[in-house]
């Protein structure tokens, strides 16, 4: 059979979203999402007349949405890019500025779609290895070669940097870009946002997907020096000017204006993860310290953990696990709500306590 597909893509891999089965209903602790549905202000705001409106186009511009973002983070609207997701936003800035002479640096542990996006347009990725402890060292994105992108807090290891290293990190890089992925910002690390007034170099990368309960909406924003929106916008409307549905639009500007059910909601997700993190511990779980909705964990020695997030799959638990990879002794575990996570820490005591004693049987043998 005849192949169509160009050959620059033969050794293209793709990034593998977190599996969303629907074989039967899991607790899915697996690709970050909120355990709370959108703010009730959200279900109002798609009205009849909004479903009416849908046979006209979107505004390309997202004006509305600029406009109540401005308003909220107090930046100017020409400091503002609206993307479909926040992935989106990303795949335009490693297209918009990067290229054969310019590639991306990261972390060699952080999201995984960053390699994908280098591999896509064929940008050189220059992997900077993490600490022991998987932290980041500033110092080592001193002045670099190549734009650089850090996800902060970091996925999947939660680990947040401050201000100032950041800060460092875009003083020390004046003649190249530094993009910071602020997907998890809002579960208690600081965004660096005061710092775009100061910083020509610098683009912040936002989502309403995780804070904001709107995943399913595909809505993503990002702040900026008013050129590097503009160039932004340039490549964008080469590429699709309506990238963000009219729906999705009225969703996010209403989900903003509810200033109290996001703070609620954020508030139990950080109080329910570091409950989570107490339980893991006294279950000899090694855990990062993390400032994200989850937690990226090691389970205890008798209990690989391949064999953990099988486990709790069988029991209609997902956590994700990522194979074929340097971190492939770790699972990354969302944190859902109270009750999800009293059944996530009970089949996990039977998991663990059903190691612990094949394990002792096979000590026993073997002797
Ligand atoms: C989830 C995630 C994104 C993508 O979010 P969307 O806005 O849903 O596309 C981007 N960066 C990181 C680090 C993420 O974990």
């Amino acid at each position: 059979m005849s192949r169509f597909i160009s050959s620059k893509f033969d050794s293209l891999k793709p990034y593998e979203p977190g599996e969303q089965p629907t074989d039967k209903k899991y607790i899915k602790l697996n690709t970050n999402e909120s355990p709370f549905s959108p703010s009730p202000l959200v279900q109002k705001a798609i009205s009849d007349e909004e479903i009416r409106s849908l046979r006209l186009y979107p505004d390309p511009n997202a004006n509305c949405l600029k406009n109540s973002l401005s308003k909220h983070y107090g930046v100017k609207k020409e400091n503002i890019f609206i993307g479909n997701g926040s992935d989106e936003i990303l795949a335009l800035i490693f297209l918009a500025f990067c290229d054969e002479k310019t590639g991306m640096a990261f972390a060699n542990i952080t999201y995984s779609f960053y390699p994908v996006y280098c591999n896509l347009y064929n940008i050189k990725a220059e992997q900077i290895p993490v600490n022991s402890n998987f932290s980041i060292n500033p110092r080592d994105y001193f002045n670099c070669s190549n734009n650089i992108i850090i996800a902060n807090p970091n996925a999947p290891t939660g680990i947040a940097l401050n201000i100032d290293d950041i800060e460092s990190i875009i003083k020390n890089n004046k003649d190249r870009l530094v993009v910071v992925d602020e997907a998890y910002v809002d579960f208690g690390a600081k965004s660096c946002l005061p710092l775009i007034k100061k910083y020509d170099n610098l683009l912040i990368v936002r989502t309403f997907s995780k804070s904001r309960s709107l995943a399913g909406a595909r809505i993503g924003y990002a702040f900026g020096n008013e050129s590097l929106i503009c160039d932004l916008e340039k490549v964008k409307f080469s590429f699709n000017s309506y990238t963000n549905s009219r729906l999705s639009l009225v969703a996010a500007i209403a989900a903003l204006e509810d200033e109290d059910y996001f703070l609620k909601c954020r508030g139990v997700i950080i109080k329910t993860r570091e409950k989570t993190y107490k339980q893991l511990k006294k279950l000899n779980f090694i855990l990062l310290p993390s400032l994200a909705n989850f937690i990226f964990a090691k389970p205890p020695v008798f209990i690989s953990a391949s064999s953990y997030y099988n486990k709790l799959k069988q029991m209609g638990i997902l956590v994700r696990y990522f194979k074929n990879s340097n971190i492939d002794s770790w699972v990354r575990i969302t944190i859902g709500s109270s009750e999800e996570m009293d059944t996530f820490i009970e089949k996990t005591k039977l998991i663990i306590l059903e190691a612990q004693n094949e394990n002792c049987k096979n000590g026993t043998q073997n002797k």
